[in-house]
């Protein structure tokens, strides 16, 4: 019965376009996330120059926080908006490229080459295109994916991760008759059935 009422919901890509446009981004943290402070031994467990990747990124400072730091980051955002504010927030230089393997895709880069937000779903991304991650931050990014698709969304997450690579996922708890989300609820035992 608990997640029996989001089940059926979907969230088009027009609508995530027209959240960009209309400014409805309650979602972003001008401060970055308290979490990935907390937990970034986790994530790098004290490793450096790590390939880190950022799901349905939006325009996460955090991306800002992970190539000072000198790894690489790569995001993957629909909304062109929100990667083309990333790089005017941060000032940072980019260039724009098109994606040869997917139709309509642009791949934006910082000139420093340190952080690449590809423009498009990211059900059409796969490894031989964005390559394999020691790192992955998922905050707003399984929670954002309708309930419908969580097992494809996870499948290619597991198809993204090397060998030895950390997963922060981020989750939001509450009572799903209350709320019709994004975010949703995703329970503990759906994320352990998704992940293993
Ligand atoms: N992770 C970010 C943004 C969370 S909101 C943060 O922490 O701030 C979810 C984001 O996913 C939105 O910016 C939305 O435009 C984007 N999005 C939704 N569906 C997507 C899809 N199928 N592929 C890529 N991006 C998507």
């Amino acid at each position: 019965s608990d997640i029996g009422s989001q089940k059926e919901r979907v969230v088009t890509e027009e609508e995530w376009l027209q959240k960009w446009e209309m400014g409805n981004i309650g979602f972003h943290k001008e401060q970055g996330h308290p979490l990935l402070q907390k937990y970034l031994d986790v994530l790098l467990n004290g490793r450096s120059g790590l390939r880190i990747f950022f799901p349905l990124c939006g325009k996460a400072v955090e991306m800002k926080w992970l190539a000072d730091m000198g790894h690489s980051v790569v995001g993957v955002e629909v909304s062109e908006q929100a990667v083309k504010e990333f790089f005017s927030e941060h000032s940072l230089p980019y260039c724009e490229e098109p994606v040869p393997e997917i139709s309509g895709a642009k791949m934006f880069q910082s000139t420093s080459g340190n952080i690449s937000l590809y423009c498009c779903s990211i059900y059409d991304v796969s490894s031989s295109i964005v390559g394999k991650f020691d790192g992955v931050w998922d905050r707003g990014a399984l929670v954002a994916v309708n309930p419908c698709d969580r097992q494809r969304y996870a499948s290619l997450m597991i198809s993204l991760l090397e060998k030895n690579s950390s997963y922060l996922l981020v989750t939001v708890s509450y009572d799903p008759n209350k709320h019709k989300g994004p975010p949703f609820y995703v329970p503990e035992s759906e994320i352990q059935s998704l992940f293993g």
